[in-house]
């Protein structure tokens, strides 16, 4: 007993009772001696599962199951990063210890349920995405924004971002109808929000550095200036850092034109988009009405 206890310190796998009764039942299949302790050793590092989560307590493991939690720069998952640390030092993740850990982090706890928006949005996350990764761990560093994000019935709107007071924490919902649409238009909507979730962060002052609207020039003129100021921002002051993350995410598969018009939906209603040339607008429009109900623009994760 001694010999597989001094094994399983040194593996990162399946809690310790587990692994002791697979180990068990794989040495009686294989008609060797209980007694011979190499050999159990040696049976304990080959059982070993590496992909589950020995280091996590209960009530971690099942945190872990009912949020899963992503670095919104590396589209690494939270629970891998603290397993391997938890594996590297030998010890157990228990949940308060995991609390302080989260307050170091900016995370998504993603709870999206449609399953088509769920995969894009984890193709997205994992695509290195320049403003996805600006906006939602906002000019870097560790913030206290954890993003909480699910899909429901909108009733036809394609998403909405918000921020509870109660929680002190942004949302974002995206609406179950949007997983019919192109894929375009949908991984649009996903940025388009995340740049909401960061503005709010600024504005809330939640931001680690105790940044507010003061502290961003470029935002606060929006935001002195404008009642749909998010939008006046985002079509004025950031627009070509949209069309650039839509185009890194597809690359050449569309045309700059399409990138900027996809762009552009949501952001209609604003001064910018109002002082483009009616051709201009027309040919962006008609865009938009190849794209609206399509059926031979790209959908995948179906
Ligand atoms: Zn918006």
């Amino acid at each position: 007993m001694k010999a597989l206890q001094d094994a399983t310190k040194n593996s990162c796998g399946e809690s310790y009772n587990d692994l002791l009764a697979r180990t068990y039942l794989n040495i009686m299949d294989q008609g060797k001696s209980c007694t011979d302790s190499a050999a159990l050793a040696a049976e304990v590092n080959n059982t070993v599962d590496k992909t589950k989560t020995v280091f996590f307590d209960d009530e971690v493991m099942e945190f872990f199951e009912e949020n899963e939690l992503i670095d919104p720069c590396s589209g690494e998952k939270i629970s891998d990063m603290l397993k391997n640390e938890a594996c590297a030092n030998q010890k157990t993740l228990t949940m308060e210890a995991l609390e302080e850990k989260l307050d170091g982090f900016d995370y998504i706890i993603n709870n999206i349920s449609n399953p088509r928006i769920n995969c894009l949005w984890k193709k997205l996350m994992n695509s290195n995405n320049n403003v996805i990764c600006e906006q939602i761990s906002y000019y870097e560093g560790k913030t206290e924004l954890n993003l909480k994000i699910f899909s429901q019935d909108l009733n036809g709107q394609n998403a909405i971002t918000w921020f509870d007071d109660r929680d002190g924490q942004p949302y974002i919902s995206f609406d179950e109808g949007i997983s019919t649409k192109c894929d375009i238009e949908i991984i649009k909507t996903m940025i388009h929000e995340s740049v909401h979730a960061g503005i709010l962060n600024i504005v809330k002052g939640t931001h680690a550095a105790g940044w507010g609207i003061n502290d961003v020039p470029e935002l606060k003129n929006y935001y002195d200036n404008y009642s749909l100021w998010h939008h006046e921002y985002m079509a004025g002051a950031y627009f070509e850092e949209l069309v650039s993350a839509l185009k890194q995410y597809f690359g050449n598969e569309y045309t700059d034109l399409v990138y900027e018009a996809i762009m552009w939906k949501g952001l209609h209603n604003t001064t910018a988009y109002r002082a483009l040339p009616q051709s201009k607008r027309n040919q962006i429009e008609n865009i938009w009405d190849q794209f609206n109900n399509s059926t031979t623009c790209k959908k995948s994760c179906l």
